[in-house]
């Protein structure tokens, strides 16, 4: 039998999740969002036990657009009974634990959102978008993609596709026991450090050595200082957006600090965990810390494991450095997915492949326009650096919501701050390049 939509979510991470959420009291629009998972599960791979959410909690699904939502991180406190004491723990960050079981709780809650079903391919024809599955099809009349990100291989490790060569997407369920391992972490952001200390708690057994490598030069924190979070508001957003397509990667890049650093909380665990293995506990870990090291080449070695060379960007030189376990903490990266291939040739991508998104998060195609195409977590640089986080997540989603129905069902706008990002005129100007 064929389901007929209004709006049909590809993916049911969070981002998804807060659009399906605020859509949910919506009577008069048929939505299901549609997820490969079997069992709802945020980032499986990465849940350490002490991980923490880098982000505020009332940086919710939905909170910021409808703080009378029944979807609510507080919502989710009171229906487990544990506000107060939730309040009382004085938390600086709640765990990942706690919101990943919050997104899971919503996700079971949604009457909207339909698991276990991957969408493989989405075709369009006068009915609309027709997505099918293993167990047969849906029609809709929009569509809202938040397929996520894909793990960053880079170049030199791919040949080496083996069990003890592994990203960390995937760490949870793959890492080996490392006792008496020579270990490598590549990588020098939030997923690098969480495994470095996951690796020295011994909680893997006891590694020969770790040697943790970064391309930047020391262990960098995040920003998430008062003036640098204002590139994570609506404002900041708006403005962004309005810029020309070819100002926007070089002020991306030169954020990345405020998005993909390392939690101050993190380093300082990390520093107090070498200063107490060094002097007091007398179990000195052999942890040796790399940094300005661009890894260019990881080959077998002949006794077995691997041998990887870096650039050191310090002093020009390049190290060598044996490995029995290579953890690669490399990232992710944005593409399109492969059930949109048979759309390929009519949605409008940049040069480099990504999608070219307007102000309302929906992809320019060459369709109907009663027939909309809405994309997240793909507008890094239409956007800006606020698009892969869950910082604005509600925001989004209201936007997308307010698209759809066009109206503003849900709050979207905020106080600005007395900060001019664009000067009138430029403003302007990019208005009309825009136009
Ligand atoms: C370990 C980790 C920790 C993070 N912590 C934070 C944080 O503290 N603060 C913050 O702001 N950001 C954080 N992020 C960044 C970001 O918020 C998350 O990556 C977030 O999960 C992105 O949500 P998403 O919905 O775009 O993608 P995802 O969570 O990846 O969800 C995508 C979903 O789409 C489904 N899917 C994919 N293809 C199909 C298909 N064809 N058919 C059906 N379903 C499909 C997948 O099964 C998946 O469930 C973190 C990222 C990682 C990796």
């Amino acid at each position: 039998m064929t389901v007929q939509l209004d709006i049909a979510g590809i993916g049911a991470g969070p981002f998804n999740l807060s659009v399906a959420a605020l859509l949910a009291p919506i009577q008069t629009m048929r939505s299901r969002f549609f997820d490969k998972r079997e069992h709802f599960d945020w980032h499986p791979g990465m849940m350490l036990d002490d991980a923490k959410l880098q982000t505020s909690f009332l940086k919710d699904l939905v909170t910021a657009a409808d703080p009378t939502s029944a979807y609510s991180f507080l919502a989710y406190l009171v229906a487990h009974r544990r506000f107060y004491r939730f309040i009382n723990a004085e938390f600086s960050h709640v765990q990942r634990r706690e919101f990943a079981d919050y997104l899971k709780w919503v996700a079971g809650k949604l009457p909207n959102l339909q698991l276990n079903h991957e969408v493989r391919e989405v075709q369009f024809g006068e009915n609309g978008f027709t997505l099918r599955f293993d167990q047969g099809e849906a029609r809709a009349r929009h569509l809202v993609v938040a397929t996520g990100t894909t793990p960053r291989i880079p170049e030199w490790a791919r040949p080496h596709d083996h069990p003890q060569c592994l990203h960390t997407h995937r760490y949870l369920a793959r890492v080996p026991g490392v006792d008496g391992q020579r270990v490598v972490v590549v990588g020098g952001g939030q997923s690098g450090a969480e495994v470095v200390l996951d690796l020295m708690s011994g909680k893997r057994g006891k590694p020969a050595s770790i040697t943790w490598l970064s391309r930047r030069q020391t262990l960098e924190a995040l920003d998430e200082t008062p003036f640098s979070n204002e590139f994570f508001t609506p404002y900041y957003v708006d403005a962004f957006h309005r810029l020309p397509m070819a100002r926007k990667p070089a002020i991306v890049d030169r954020q990345k600090l405020t998005s993909d650093g390392i939690s101050p909380d993190t380093l300082k665990q990390l520093y107090q965990a070498l200063y107490t293995n060094g002097f007091l506990t007398g179990d000195s870990q052999c942890l040796q810390i790399l940094p300005h090291r661009d890894v260019k080449a990881m080959e077998a070695a002949s006794g077995g494991g691997w041998t990887l060379t870096a650039h050191n960007g310090f002093d020009g030189q390049y190290d060598k450095v044996d490995a029995d376990v290579v953890v690669l903490a490399t990232g992710y990266l944005t593409k399109v997915p492969d059930c949109l291939a048979p759309l390929q040739d009519r949605l409008d991508l940049d040069p480099e492949g990504r999608f070219l998104l307007q102000r309302d998060f929906s992809v320019d195609w060459a369709g109907p326009s009663q027939h909309r195409i809405y994309v997240q977590n793909g507008g890094r640089y239409s956007h800006g650096i606020a698009d892969p986080q869950l910082s604005l997540a509600a925001w989004r989603g209201a936007t997308i919501v307010n698209s759809i129905l066009g109206e503003e069902r849900y709050a979207t706008a905020d106080a600005p701050l007395p900060i001019a990002w664009a000067t009138p005129d430029q403003a302007e100007a990019c208005l009309e390049e825009a136009a």
